[in-house]
């Protein structure tokens, strides 16, 4: 509930390495990759300067086409709506910039250790982020069925919830080996870690996550079950992701992605941001000052891609929403894979028949989220007659599940995540304004805290998302159904492309589609380096044999292939 790692495991854990997301599909080590200073690879000088497409201006795109540049390589981006793609950080009319809002991605579990290392590298700082239950946070409320809980610790919340919590991590155990496949991540044992994986990834893939549970001894309680799908662990309320698979829960729980977030102060955009902007120290071919905003004509990517196909010679034509056409021997595609489907002309040549039926197979969740800033952190106030904060982090089984209270030191204006939701929950916000939310938000919020006036402090008009609503986007973040292994396999192991018919070749697949552990950005961090070193090989480049790359160890570490027959 409050963590996603059993509470044997985690007394021990003080003293074992730290967790990382080191599998547990592909146990690669992408955060010692990108720290060696060997680097990432390199290209014949012949190449140099040879142009690459990166369609995608999102976290994944932009590591990509830095890395490119670095290796001498020019990307073109593409980007159709802003730089940063789902790291998307808006202010609000009329009020400080200072104030903002994080409408996708807002906390970071330090096991994404090749996100941080392109955090720490543009000089990004980060502080905890006020979960439920967390250190951060000074209370949270759960109000369950109209029945409100107030607590600062697990201890604090009835019997019924640590039950649950209990449950959570046996059902874990027994189903999952859970503290020997997070000992062998933390230890990166990639034997061990395979051993346990193969035998669950046959065992599961087709099987729910609320199949698991339902499967287990510890959650044989409905009003468990119920109760846990409600309030969760780690960062809240799970239920809306019972019909996936459970192997998509699995790889978070076992790198502990859930756990101990970290929010970028003055918000993530920055991060893709800076990278556009940055003049790497060290780069080949280019002059030293190049950045990839100098390497764009007015500073700023193309436009959206309208048209992908084949031509001759093996290359890939790309037109773009200004009808320029350009044509390149390698591209990389990082925006949601059912863009290809929809809003970009394909050619069915692009792909082998069995990838565009993973494309076409692709699950995504829906979510949608709104902010207020607020005059100031008013709910830190102490209720005269209960002495506890006059509003906390809620958790509710009403419209807006998750609330959480995000400020910036007692004097200073602040910001209400008024509502954070997936799926179903997400949809029934669909038909309406941001203001028509806001109204229904504080109404359900009103229920909880009757004695407090939450529309008093806001001090401007509320900012809103739903990502299955926006252009550009097909959901929020892509999660496997039972029975998608094989296709997320095709999709992640795409960059091996010397497996691929010669005429396949020279498109690669990168960004949270592809990622084993899609809506976490270390999936698209790590899925950008596949797609680098793709391109690397593809220009006839090697890595340093004292940094080997993902490809270059990819025979011994290959995902679970599972029969197709
Ligand atoms: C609501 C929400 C909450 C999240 N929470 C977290 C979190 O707490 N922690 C975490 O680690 N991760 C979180 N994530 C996931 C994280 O945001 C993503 O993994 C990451 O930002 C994805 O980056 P990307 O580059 O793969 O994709 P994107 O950011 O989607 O980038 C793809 C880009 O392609 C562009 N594009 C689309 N079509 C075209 C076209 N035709 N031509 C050119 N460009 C095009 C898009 O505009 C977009 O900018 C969250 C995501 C969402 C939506």
């Amino acid at each position: 509930m409050t963590s996603t790692v059993p509470n044997a495991v985690e007394t021990a854990a003080e003293q074992q390495p730290p967790i990382t997301m080191f599998g547990p599909d592909f146990p690669y080590a992408y955060d010692d990759f990108l720290a060696h200073p060997a680097g990432l690879g390199q290209i014949p000088a012949t190449e140099h300067g040879s142009e690459v497409a990166v369609v995608g201006g999102g976290l994944s795109g932009i590591v990509t086409a830095y890395e490119l540049m670095k290796m001498g390589l020019r990307p073109v981006v593409y980007e159709a709506d802003r730089i940063g793609g789902r790291l998307r950080t808006v202010g609000f009319d009329g009020c400080d910039a200072s104030l903002t809002a994080e409408m996708g991605a807002m906390r970071f579990p330090p096991s994404s250790t090749a996100l941080k290392h392109y955090i720490d590298l543009v000089g990004l700082k980060t502080r905890p982020f006020p979960n439920p239950l967390a250190e951060a946070t000074p209370s949270t409320v759960v109000d369950l069925k109209g029945e409100t809980h107030y607590a600062e610790t697990l201890e604090d919340l009835p019997q019924v919830y640590r039950d649950v919590a209990d449950a959570w991590a046996r059902c874990l155990q027994e189903g999952a080996d859970f503290s020997r496949m997070n000992r062998a991540i933390r230890e990166r044992d990639v034997p061990r870690i395979r051993e346990i994986w193969s035998k669950l990834v046959e065992k599961l893939d087709n099987q729910t996550f609320y199949g698991f549970l339902c499967d287990s001894e510890a959650f044989k309680s409905f009003r468990h079950r119920e109760i846990f799908g409600q309030v969760g662990f780690g960062t809240g309320g799970w239920d809306t992701d019972f019909p996936n698979s459970v192997l998509e829960i699995l790889r978070v729980v076992y790198t502990e992605a859930d756990d101990h977030h970290r929010g970028i102060v003055g918000g993530s955009q920055q991060l893709p941001l800076r990278l556009w902007e940055r003049e790497p120290d060290k780069l080949v071919h280019w002059p030293y000052g190049t950045s990839l905003k100098s390497l764009h004509p007015g500073g700023a990517p193309r436009p959206a891609v309208t048209r992908l196909h084949r031509t001759a010679g093996d290359r890939i034509t790309v037109t773009d929403a200004h009808g320029e056409i350009r044509t390149y021997r390698a591209v990389v595609f990082t925006a949601q894979s059912w863009m290809l489907l929809s809003k970009i002309d394909c050619d069915d040549e692009l792909f082998p028949i069995d990838h565009w039926t993973a494309i076409e197979r692709t699950h995504y969740m829906e979510s949608s989220k709104l902010f207020v800033p607020v005059d100031r952190p008013f709910w830190l106030d102490r209720d005269a007659r209960t002495g506890r904060d006059v509003m906390s982090m809620t958790l509710t089984d009403r419209m807006t599940r998750g609330t959480y209270l995000l400020d910036d030191g007692p004097d200073r204006p602040a910001v209400i995540c008024l509502s954070y939701t997936w799926c179903d929950d997400s949809l029934k916000w669909l038909p309406l304004s941001a203001n028509e939310r806001m109204e229904v938000m504080l109404k359900s919020l009103g229920e909880i805290y009757p004695d407090v006036d939450i529309r008093k402090h806001i001090i401007g008009s509320p900012v809103t998302v739903s990502w299955e609503n926006e252009p550009y986007f097909m959901g929020a973040f892509k999660a496997n159904l039972p029975g998608h292994y094989r296709y997320q396999r095709r999709l992640f192991t795409h960059f091996m492309q010397d497996r691929l018919p010669a005429d396949k070749r020279g498109l690669f697949l990168a960004g949270d589609d592809i990622s084993w552990t899609a809506g976490w950005a270390e999936g698209a961090v790590q899925t950008a380096l596949n797609a680098v070193w793709g391109v690397m090989r593809h220009f006839g480049g090697a890595t340093d044999p004292a940094n080997p790359g993902p490809g270059d160890v990819y025979d011994e570490i290959a995902p679970v292939e599972l029969p197709e027959d």
